[in-house]
């Protein structure tokens, strides 16, 4: 997790870099993730009761920090396949200097029951929803230079459904958007590495996360891009239908467009106590 708050001050706004450790709320990232991954939510599957919650808690703490929202009650609506619902939840803070637009996501739903067991998703992804609004917090308060455009997305877990939609209907010019940031799983790993996915098709931005590698007791790790003999999480989460849509009509606008998704294995299933893992890495 600090890696990536390291990581997040190199990229959005070159801030002095010592700020932001100082500035996290560490009670209100665990806390987050704790109701995120609570029984009460019961894995916050789309459609469900649980995943409401999860939604009202969102927007709730976005009404708290009075974030903006091209969305009326920051809810963006869209149809899922079965002709049911899904939301996605979305706040923005417009850029002092800059019209250009970095898009941060994490999914907040989840499995919820399988065979009465509830997957809680602690890791995946109460872990990146909670590090989303702690950095919405985090730039209240230090304005950035580009705008920044929060998304917790829904229905991942069903096909990247909710960043479809965002795609699909994104509420600015696609070619204002410089950067897209996807957090997902990123409070766990017992080998102590923390995944940077994207950077063969951006190496631009190889070198802010070697810094920030560099300042973090986290292992920082590169690749699964799909390269020969690795791993492909291209299209593994929200960043997937960011990163295709490079390869169809708007070459010129989705060049400038990088994909880094941050990934800590394993795994899908959940388990309450990894909600200690991000303030662990502090
Ligand atoms: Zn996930």
């Amino acid at each position: 997790m600090k890696t990536i708050t390291y990581f997040f001050l190199l990229l959005f706004c070159y801030l002095p870099s010592l700020t932001w450790s100082q500035k996290i709320d560490k009670q209100t990232l665990l806390q987050d993730v704790q109701y995120l991954s609570s029984d009460k939510l019961a894995g916050r599957a789309t459609t469900t009761e649980g995943n409401e919650l999860a939604a009202n808690y969102i927007i709730s703490r976005f009404e708290e920090l009075e974030i903006t929202s091209q969305y009326p009650d920051y809810i963006q609506h869209f149809t899922l396949s079965e002709g049911t619902e899904g939301r996605n939840i979305i706040g923005f803070i417009p850029g002092t200097s800059s019209s250009q637009i970095i898009l941060l996501m994490a999914h907040y739903d989840h499995l919820g029951k399988k065979d009465g067991k509830i997957y809680h998703g602690a890791d995946d992804n109460a872990s990146g929803t909670a590090t989303l609004l702690n950095l919405a917090a985090y730039f209240m308060e230090n304005k950035p230079s580009h705008s920044i455009l929060f998304a917790a997305t829904d229905a991942e877990e069903m096909g990247l459904l909710g960043a479809k939609a965002l795609l699909h209907d994104f509420p600015f010019p696609l070619k204002q958007i410089k950067l897209v940031v996807n957090m997902d799983m990123i409070s766990r790993s017992e080998e102590n590495t923390l995944y940077a996915v994207g950077t063969t098709f951006y190496p631009q931005f190889k070198r802010y996360l070697e810094k920030a590698g560099k300042r973090s007791p986290v292992e920082l790790v590169f690749g699964n891009d799909g390269g020969k003999g690795e791993l492909d999480w291209t299209n593994a989460s929200d960043h997937g239908p960011f990163h295709k849509k490079k390869f169809h009509s708007f070459i010129s606008v989705w060049q400038i467009m990088p994909i880094i998704t941050s990934l800590l294995i394993p795994s899908r299933t959940s388990n309450r106590h990894f909600i200690y893992k991000p303030v662990s890495l502090y």
